[in-house]
C-alpha cells in the first residue's frame, strides 16, 4: 500500500537524520577525548578503538593516538625494541634507535627503485648511506641502469653483483694467454653463464651498443644510473599482531 511506502520513506529519512546527529556527536566526543584515558586500556582494546576513530580525528591527534597504541604494542611485545622486519639489521654497528629507524625505512620503501634523484620525494626518508648498510647485509641490492646514449631511456638494468662478473670477464680476457688453468676455468664458467658482453639496445631509437671491455664500460659511466632496491622479503610476524 502507498501508505506503507510513505511511512517507510519517512522512517528512513528520520533514521538518516539521526545517524548524522550521532556521527557528529561521535566526532565531537572523539576530538574532545582525553587521550590519557587510554592508560587504563590494554593494547588490543586501544588498537581496536583507534582503528575505528582514526578517520574522525585531525592529523595531530591521530598521530598521538597511533603513538599511544604503538607504545602499548612495544610494552606487550618487547621484541619490537629490536629490528623485526629485517632482524639482520641488529648485527650492524649502529645505535638501537638507528636500527629501528633503518628497519622501518627499509620496509616502508620496499616497492621503490631508489636513487639520488628520488630520495627526497620518498614519504619515509632513507639515505644512500642507509641503503649501503642494507646492501651490506643482503637486504637491499644495488643495480645499474644503462641508459640509451641518444634518448636517455633505460635499456637494461644489471645488478652490482652481475656487473662484477662482467668486469671479471673483461679482466681475465685482458690477461690474454697468461691465464692459469684455474683462471681459464673461471673465465669459461662466467662466459658460459652469459657474462661475455653487455648489450644495450634502445627500442625507441634503434640505438645498439655493446660493452666488451673495461675501458668501454668506464666510458659509459655517465649514461649509467645507480639504483637501490630492497630485495629481501620482510618478516611480518609483528605487523599482524
Ligand atoms: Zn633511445
Amino acid at each position: 500500500m502507498i501508505q506503507d511506502v510513505l511511512k517507510l520513506i519517512e522512517e528512513k529519512e528520520s533514521l538518516k537524520n539521526k545517524l548524522e546527529t550521532v556521527s557528529n556527536e561521535l566526532k565531537d566526543a572523539v576530538n574532545n577525548l582525553d587521550l590519557n584515558e587510554f592508560d587504563n586500556y590494554d593494547y588490543e582494546s586501544a588498537r581496536h578503538l583507534s582503528a575505528q576513530v582514526q578517520y574522525l580525528i585531525d592529523d595531530e591527534r591521530g598521530k598521538r593516538l597511533s603513538d599511544i597504541v604503538a607504545a602499548k604494542k612495544v610494552l606487550k611485545y618487547p621484541q619490537l625494541l629490536k629490528p623485526t622486519y629485517y632482524p639482520e639489521i641488529d648485527t650492524l654497528n649502529i645505535s638501537d634507535e638507528e636500527k629501528l629507524r633503518l628497519d622501518k625505512a627499509a620496509y616502508m620503501n620496499i616497492r621503490y627503485y631508489m636513487s639520488v634523484d628520488n630520495l627526497d620525494r620518498l614519504e619515509y626518508k632513507i639515505s644512500i648511506e642507509d641503503l649501503e648498510l642494507l646492501k651490506s647485509i643482503g637486504v637491499a641490492e644495488k643495480r645499474y641502469s644503462f641508459r640509451c646514449k641518444e634518448c636517455g631511456d633505460s635499456c637494461i638494468t644489471i645488478s652490482e653483483s652481475d656487473l662484477e662478473k662482467y668486469k671479471r670477464v673483461f679482466k681475465l680476457e685482458g690477461m690474454g694467454n697468461s691465464l692459469t688453468d684455474e683462471l681459464e676455468k673461471e673465465f669459461d664458467e662466467l662466459y658460459e653463464q652469459g657474462f661475455c658482453c653487455i648489450s644495450i639496445c634502445c627500442m625507441e631509437c634503434d640505438f645498439d651498443y655493446e660493452i666488451t671491455n673495461q675501458k668501454v664500460l668506464d666510458d659509459y659511466r655517465s649514461h649509467m644510473k645507480e639504483l637501490y632496491k630492497v630485495v629481501k622479503n620482510p618478516d611480518l610476524t609483528f605487523e599482524k599482531l
